[in-house]
């Protein structure tokens, strides 16, 4: 490659590491700027110079920060891989992927089923208590060919008034988390296991989250996305049935009938607890790089 080439190809990267960078800043996860900055300027110097012909630019740039990279050294090596491509494709399991639950054995198969045939089936729905309380039932969104699910708890007073999950302040941080991944709302589907509000904002019990999930699975399997994070506790406790908490599990990918899915922090107690962001930056990290994997096994099939 000549060193035009690789000069352009370096300041491209500088340019996306850049944008991450301020994603990153807007989502608010603290101490990144002045680092950031340093990598991209260091970068910046080395980019006039040939780098050695059998010298990866990834080593080039990891190798200016010493032995512990950072995260933004990590964001810097990641800004070169491709980013999201669409088309889906069937994966394996990978050993050791799993964290604490066991590795269901059954799978979620893929259906047929569209949206609207399943909210036909789930009506004007009185099954649970739920439906006293609510303004509007709260479906699931989002491209319906999406590789990266984001799975709540149930909607909150916004998402009651306007039929829309994730659209209050929780809502918003949950939108810049999805950019800061280089991907817009409209790429991933978003959804709750429960659809109606519950009254004073309290969590969906285990039997009404019983009553709702059905409804749910059944949009999982008609998607099949690759990796669903799922948003919190109660999320987490209600979808894998588990009674772990969201500090154990978070951060390691578990198996949920043959999908991937990550446990995360909610964004609504990252609004609480803002300090919390950079742990949901790492597991959504994850998510990024086990995808970016995966698209790139697909290109080279
Ligand atoms: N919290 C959730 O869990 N879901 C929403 O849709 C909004 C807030």
């Amino acid at each position: 490659m000549n060193t035009e080439l690789i000069a352009a190809e370096l300041l491209s990267l500088i340019t996306e590491t850049r944008e991450r960078v301020n994603y990153v800043q807007e989502i608010g996860v603290v101490g990144i700027q002045s680092e950031s900055l340093r990598v991209a300027e260091t970068t910046k110097q080395t980019s006039g110079a040939p780098l050695r012909s059998n010298q990866p630019a990834s080593v080039a740039t990891s190798s200016s920060l010493g032995s512990s990279p950072s995260v933004d050294a990590q964001l810097l090596e990641q800004a070169e891989k491709p980013s999201f491509q669409q088309p889906k494709i069937q994966t394996l399991p990978q050993d050791g992927l799993f964290g604490d639950l066991t590795p269901s054995t059954e799978t979620l198969s893929k259906s047929s089923e569209s949206f609207e045939q399943i909210w036909a089936d789930l009506a004007d729905c009185t099954r649970c208590p739920l439906h006293q309380g609510r303004t509007n039932i709260v479906h699931t969104e989002g491209n319906r060919r999406a590789r990266l699910m984001f799975v709540g708890e149930a909607p909150g007073a916004d998402e009651d008034t306007q039929a829309r999950p994730f659209v209050g302040r929780a809502g918003q941080l949950l939108t810049k988390i999805i950019e800061s991944l280089g991907l817009k709302r409209e790429d991933v589907m978003i959804g709750n296991v429960n659809r109606c509000r519950p009254p004073g904002n309290r969590p969906p019990t285990q039997e009404e989250a019983a009553m709702c999930k059905p409804f749910l699975l059944r949009e999982i399997a008609s998607v099949q996305p690759e990796v669903i994070v799922v948003l919190g506790n109660t999320a987490m406790r209600n979808l894998l049935e588990t009674r772990e908490g969201i500090t154990k599990l978070r951060g390691r990918f578990q198996d949920f009938k043959g999908i991937k899915i990550m446990p995360t922090f909610h964004p609504a107690y990252l609004l609480r607890d803002p300090s919390k962001k950079r742990e949901t930056w790492e597991d959504l990290k994850k998510v990024r790089d086990y995808l970016d994997s995966t698209a790139k096994r697909a290109s080279v099939s």
